[in-house]
């Protein structure tokens, strides 16, 4: 496995891959990698000559100064993960290598109300820095398929339109959410919850399944669903919902009708650790 720093090293190594008419497949992640991670890796080296993963903590798409401070940092962990699941290469750049000429985001796409919704309301600015990274990191890596998960479901949909706004020449594979046993999406912010915050969480899944079973059955409405979803979250004495609600799958708009293709995203703090999920109506 290739551990790259520079930009300038990536390139030169893909251009070689290229050449040989290997399909390249991108794997980005900020680190602290769990089995979710891997499925994207394994997925990727299923569909690809030679995978690359970037682990880089990206400073601008932190609202929070205290998260960005918090984010576990688990480096030599995480490259063992990667050599066990086969990663080719792995890309961990420096700040001042992705950005040399400081934070500034002088170009930013305007993804309107797809990214000032949900989490553009709770993380402004979130979406801005996470899609200037990803964009840096498309360009560096020009790889032909790229793959991101599902549980950050507003995050691939954003992404889909900044490929289309730039015009990469580059595939989106959504990959599914991996669980753990109990339901709970696997995420690297689970390693903060203590005892009884991990125990408290299995709640979000379950509140998800359950308006995912209301929304098959059609007896009530979309907004009584939305309602009964969010008092369950809002009735566990611990979890501080931030959204629950059920949108369009593809717009995230308000869906007016049962026949669209529905998710439901949800947002919650338990002991100020934040976690999101989703599940889709199929
Ligand atoms: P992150 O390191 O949190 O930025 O995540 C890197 C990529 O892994 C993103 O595309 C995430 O959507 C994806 N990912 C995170 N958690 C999971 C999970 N539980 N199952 C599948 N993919 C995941």
């Amino acid at each position: 496995m290739l551990i790259i720093k520079r930009i300038e090293d990536l390139n030169q190594y893909l251009n070689k891959v290229k050449k040989q008419g290997k399909t390249i497949g991108f794997v980005p992640t900020m680190g602290a990698l769990h089995p979710g991670h891997i499925s994207l890796i394994a997925k990727s080296k299923k569909m690809c000559g030679l995978t690359v993963c970037s682990i880089f903590v990206n400073p601008t798409q932190f609202n929070d100064p205290a998260d960005f401070e918090k984010y576990p940092a688990t480096l030599e962990a995480d490259l063992l993960k990667l050599k066990a699941a086969k990663c080719d290469v792995v890309f961990v750049p420096s700040v001042l290598e992705m950005y040399p000429n400081g934070f500034k985001n002088t170009t930013a796409v305007d993804y309107g109300f797809l990214a000032d919704t949900l989490e553009g309301e709770f993380r402004p600015g979130h979406f801005n820095g996470m899609s200037q990274v990803v964009e840096k990191l498309l360009r560096a890596v020009k790889p032909h398929l790229l793959f991101m998960g599902q549980k950050d479901y507003q995050q691939q949909l954003i992404v889909g339109l900044l490929i289309k706004k730039r015009r990469l020449k580059v595939k989106l594979v959504t990959c599914p959410t991996l669980r753990e046993k109990d339901g709970l999406a696997m995420s690297s912010r689970n390693v903060r919850l203590g005892k009884r915050a991990r125990k408290l969480a299995v709640e979000i899944s379950k509140t998800l399944k359950q308006t995912i079973k209301e929304l098959r059955k059609m007896k009530l409405g979309i907004q009584e669903i939305q309602t009964l979803g969010a008092q369950a979250l809002q009735g566990v004495k611990g979890i501080e919902m931030e959204y629950f609600q059920i949108r369009n799958a593809l717009t995230l708009k308000h869906p007016k009708s049962k026949n669209e293709k529905l998710v439901v995203l949800t947002a919650v703090k338990i002991d100020g650790v934040r976690l999101i999920d989703n599940m889709i109506v199929g």
